[in-house]
């Protein structure tokens, strides 16, 4: 089955082709440049970019694959969770496509996009496994039971790993965004240097937080300052390093506690990692020196958003028969998604 995905949820625009499991093309752009003077995505300029980019990437797409829209077997688009002026690009886009060529739409859920990357990566893999899913919107752990089943069993009650990554990287100095500037410079910084807290890593829940990481890191910050720097003086490179890369560790520390006790106490030893902080080096060492557990990490340009991801899950549920009419709307939040979603999220 021939799928073309259409991913606009944030500030990366992208169209895919993919055929069942393969690949056959996924073109990202990626508006991060754009909205780098800002320190962070600007949800107006974000849908306008998409409006301009959008077009001219699925003309590349047609071309570079010489496929006609007339032998795709169907559209999927990211229905949510996302910005709203960016989500409605891609799905007035996808809805104008399926009504001129009369083919099958479906809005795809973009978490559970992430998690089918894995998919693509892995076709081997099959559920049951335990899923975390750490993105710059969502911390989740969750038990998938079938292609379509998923239970949240854990979730972060504040901020998302990747926000807390992307406000240190601010209070530290770094850029935008702030993960990948942090995975860099951590490299060059002990992560023993501080002794930042680990918020609910005894509970005996599956859940997460990470708001008080980011006011520990702070007032440490301050401390360091007092006496030694004027405010305006910038830190120094070895304690920027430092501080970096304990307060990754002490984020790092717990999503790897909490994982592997959720595979353990559920019985299960696969585990899939999804979303844009998968690509963080450190966690992929980190799990990699994890013994008693197969993980699957899906490639970074599969971390990251794309279309690939979307049309995958799209191969799944158009295969089970579901589509949606035109009156297709775009949802922005997760939670309310999961009340009207094709698949069984709980
Ligand atoms: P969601 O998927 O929840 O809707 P999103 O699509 O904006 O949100 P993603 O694109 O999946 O999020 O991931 C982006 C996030 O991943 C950002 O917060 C970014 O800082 C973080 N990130 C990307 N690379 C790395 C890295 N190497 N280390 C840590 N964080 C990273
Ligand atoms: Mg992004
Ligand atoms: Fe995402």
């Amino acid at each position: 089955m021939l799928v073309l995905g259409i991913e606009t949820s944030c500030d990366e625009t992208s169209v895919a082709l993919v055929e069942d499991n393969a690949i056959v093309e996924n073109l990202v752009y990626s508006q991060i440049e754009t909205h780098r003077v800002f320190g962070g995505v600007v949800p107006e300029i974000a849908a306008r970019e998409h409006l301009k980019r959008l077009p001219i990437l699925f003309l590349e797409l047609i071309q570079k694959t010489n496929v006609k829209l007339e032998d795709v077997d169907g559209i999927a688009v990211t229905k949510g969770p996302g910005l709203i002026g960016a989500l409605l690009v891609g799905v007035s886009f996808a809805k104008g496509l399926a009504l001129r060529y009369g083919k099958p739409l479906v809005g795809v859920n973009h978490i559970e996009g992430h998690i089918f990357a894995n998919y693509l990566a892995y076709p081997e893999l099959k559920p049951p496994f335990i899923v975390l899913m750490v993105s710059g919107g969502h911390t989740l752990i969750l038990k998938v039971e079938t292609t379509e089943e998923f239970t949240i069993i854990g979730r972060s009650v504040d901020d998302a790993v990747g926000e807390a990554f992307d406000k240190i990287a601010r209070l530290l100095g770094l850029g935008y965004p702030g993960g990948p500037e942090i995975d860099k410079v951590a490299k060059l910084g002990n992560p023993q240097a501080f002794q930042f807290p680990r918020p609910k890593f005894h509970d005996d829940d599956y859940d997460f937080s990470f708001s008080g990481l980011k006011t520990a890191v702070l007032y440490e910050i301050q401390r360091l300052r007092k006496g030694r720097l004027s405010d305006t003086d910038k830190l120094p490179q070895e304690i920027v390093a430092d501080l970096a890369a304990s307060a990754q560790e002490a984020m790092i520390d717990v999503l790897v506690h909490k994982v592997t006790k959720a595979a353990r106490d559920h019985g299960i030893e696969k585990i899939v990692i999804a979303g844009g902080v998968a690509a963080n080096s450190r966690l992929r060492e980190r799990l990699k020196e994890t013994a008693g557990f197969e993980f699957f990490l899906p490639p970074l340009e599969l971390c990251s958003d794309n279309a690939a991801m979307i049309a995958r899950v799209g191969v799944e549920l158009l295969k089970k028969g579901h589509s949606d009419d035109l009156k297709l709307e775009p949802e922005p939040n997760f939670f309310e998604m999961l009340k009207s979603g094709t698949s069984k999220i709980s």
